[in-house]
């Protein structure tokens, strides 16, 4: 096994879910505003790794089977637009302690590593447009969709025929939820 992959954890989002947003992002943005990205690829990355040889892919598929964390319910009550990277995106504005916990656990496995970990605070989102470096008009608000992630997932992605692909290599149930 000598190959490498470039790699990220996430988490996906479910396809009635991912059918609900595109609909809602085709009514809700202008056509120049920016490339939206397709439904299957709508997912909140957790961690990205990099370009990861095979041993080292191994490793952190282990370490992620040792993570202990219960699911999480997450409300994409937020919206925003970063002009730089061109990224138009939804999010959450109160993000679930244990989903800051497994992103920490799984970029801190990652960096152990050798995995480059940007120096940025982690923001959960989902990105919903690309190449979006003009000003955008952002909604006022989303109609608030509550998901629920119940496992997280390794991906691989790929760059084809001039698109980017995702594939799922593995996926990691989370805990029973809490009663609130
Ligand atoms: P493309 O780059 O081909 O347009 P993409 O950004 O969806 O498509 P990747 O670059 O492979 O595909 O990224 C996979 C995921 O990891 C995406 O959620 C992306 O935002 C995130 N990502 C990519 N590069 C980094 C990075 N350097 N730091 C943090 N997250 C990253
Ligand atoms: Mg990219």
């Amino acid at each position: 096994m000598s190959y490498s992959r470039r790699l990220f954890f996430a988490l996906s989002l479910p396809d009635a879910l991912q059918q609900q947003v595109i609909r809602w992002r085709a009514v809700s943005f202008h056509p120049d505003d920016g490339r939206p990205v397709v439904a299957a690829n709508l997912h909140l990355t957790l961690a990205f790794l990099g370009e990861v040889s095979a041993q080292k892919e191994l490793a952190l598929k282990m370490q992620a089977g040792r993570i202990i964390q219960t699911g999480f319910d997450i409300s994409l009550d937020d919206l925003g637009h970063w002009p730089r990277p061109g990224v138009v995106w939804l999010g959450t504005k109160r993000a679930p302690r244990a989903l800051l916990q497994l992103a920490q656990l799984l970029r801190s496995q990652a960096a152990r590593s050798g995995c480059y970990q940007s120096p940025l605070p982690f923001h959960p989102h989902v990105t919903l447009l690309r190449a979006a470096t003009k000003p955008v008009a952002i909604p006022p608000a989303t109609p608030g969709w509550l998901f629920n992630a119940c496992h997280f997932s390794l991906y691989q992605s790929v760059f084809e025929h001039g698109r980017t692909r995702y594939h799922e290599l593995e996926q990691w149930q989370l805990g029973q939820q809490d009663n609130p």
